[in-house]
């Protein structure tokens, strides 16, 4: 096909088989059945068959994902909490729900302050960005292949905003090299330095970064899409009390709550510029079925946070090393692979991240392509990793000896490359065995083993 005549970024193979998908049906009740059997396919798939590895997914407890099809949520509600900074009336028990929402995420992440109106971290970053910079302003943050977000980088927000991006200095064995980032930040007085990961083993150098960027009002902003439940769970590195002045996370990662994203902060200063921000500036409907979704999930973390986040790193650990025994290398294996929900393994013996993930899906074991060091930019479409995460098979209730069963699925497709229908029977009977979701209210703790 020539370019002009492209006009789709998405496959246009897969489009154009839904609108004959569509052309077939006799009328828009079928076309809605058809939306509604897809939905369902997925859910008998994914939800029921599948070893769900992907880092950034987290199954939601039945309260959460009852709320999210709430009446509430068809409510307007835009604008702060409270009668009069609406502009509709009528939201007295949206009111009472949102400040319930706030005055928990506040407890949960022990700030001071927090907002529940962002429909995605990536647009907690743009609010961060919008509240602490102004366009032209130099930033650093941590490039891609070292595990770097595009919402802290030129193809994101950070860009939108028109700022500068200066590259974090990294180690290859991932972590930031603070000499370095001495000398680039003294040169370039950032005003602000994002910590944004989206691969991540190991806690970050928070403490010694601030103190670099101290001298000039230099402010360090931790983006813990990824680690957000880690931290609320006392598993990870606490940011906001390590010099990092605010902090953003996505609620559907190991959070484990409604997708979409949270902002803390301590500082009464950053209240004005960060809430403003977020309305009028970024968010308007905000979705209060989400809110109250939001809410149910920290109150989930407060009661069952600390644990359930270190069963996900304990978890995550075991399959490092079971990977590492089993022949699959384990990037961060000399540090003890993993103080998080992550595993990066490298798979560039067994045909590179594209073809193991994709190969791996084949036998219901999903994960996903990623670049790891000494991999290029240009390598984004087929970089040499994969990406695995414990957040789901931990809330199913698995352990570490099932975190040895799910290694030995996984070696069996990629280093002795049994025919994956063989193994994914095998996947599909085991998975069948874990169908209840727990550290939630209804169900508690999973039984010991
Ligand atoms: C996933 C991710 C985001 C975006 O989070 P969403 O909630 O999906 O918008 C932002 N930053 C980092 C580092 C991430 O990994």
């Amino acid at each position: 096909m020539a370019t002009e005549q492209r006009l789709e970024v998405h496959d246009p193979r897969t489009l154009l088989v839904a609108s004959q998908l569509l052309d077939a049906c006799r009328g828009p009740r079928e076309m809605a059945q058809e939306v509604v059997a897809a939905v369902e396919r997925n859910a008998a798939w994914r939800g029921r068959q599948c070893l769900n590895l992907l880092a950034p997914e987290a199954p939601t407890s039945p309260t959460v994902r009852a709320l999210l099809s709430a009446e509430i949520g068809t409510r307007a509600a835009e604008g702060h909490i409270g009668a009069v900074n609406r502009w509709f009336a009528g939201t007295r028990y949206i009111d009472e729900v949102e400040a319930l929402c706030m005055e928990l995420l506040k407890r949960a992440l022990r700030a001071d302050y927090a907002d529940h109106r962002l429909c995605a971290s990536m647009i907690g970053n743009l609010a961060v960005y919008t509240a602490l910079t102004q366009p032209g302003d130099t930033i650093m943050s941590a490039p891609q292949p070292m595990g770097g977000h595009s919402s802290n980088r030129p193809d994101g927000p950070a860009g939108v905003r028109g700022l500068r991006i200066v590259d974090i200095p990294f180690t290859p064995e991932l972590e930031v090299d603070l000499a370095a980032f001495r000398l680039v930040a003294e040169r370039e007085r950032p005003r602000l330095v994002t910590l944004g990961m989206s691969m991540t083993l190991f806690p970050l150098p928070c403490k010694e970064m601030s103190e670099i960027l101290a001298p000039w009002g230099g402010r360090l902003f931790f983006d813990g899409a990824h680690q957000l439940g880690l931290i609320a769970g006392g598993q990870f590195q606490d940011p906001l009390r390590e010099g990092a002045c605010v902090l953003t996370g996505s609620a559907g990662k190991t959070w484990s709550g409604p997708q979409s994203g949270i902002m803390a902060w301590n500082a009464p200063e950053l209240t004005e510029p960060l809430t403003h921000a977020v309305f009028p500036v970024l968010a308007a409907t905000h979705q209060v079925n989400r809110v109250a979704a939001l809410a149910v999930s920290a109150a989930e973390m407060l009661a069952f946070g600390p644990v359930y986040m270190a069963q996900i790193v304990s978890n995550a650990q075991a399959l490092g090393a079971a990977l590492q025994r089993r022949g699959v290398p384990v990037v961060g294996a000399r540090r003890g692979f993993t103080r998080t929900h992550q595993v990066i393994a490298d798979v560039s013996a067994f045909g590179g991240g594209l073809d193991a993930a994709h190969l791996l899906a084949r036998a219901n074991v999903i994960t996903n392509k990623n670049l790891i060091p000494g991999d290029t930019p240009e390598q984004w479409d087929r970089p040499s990793g994969l990406r695995i995460g414990t957040i789901e098979v931990t809330r199913l209730g698995m352990r570490g000896a099932d975190m040895e069963t799910i290694a030995g699925f996984m070696a069996r497709v990629l280093v002795e490359q049994e025919p994956v229908e063989r193994v994914l029977a095998d996947v599909v009977d085991f998975r069948g065995r874990f169908q209840e979701i727990y550290y939630c209210f209804e169900n508690g703790l999973p039984r010991e083993a």
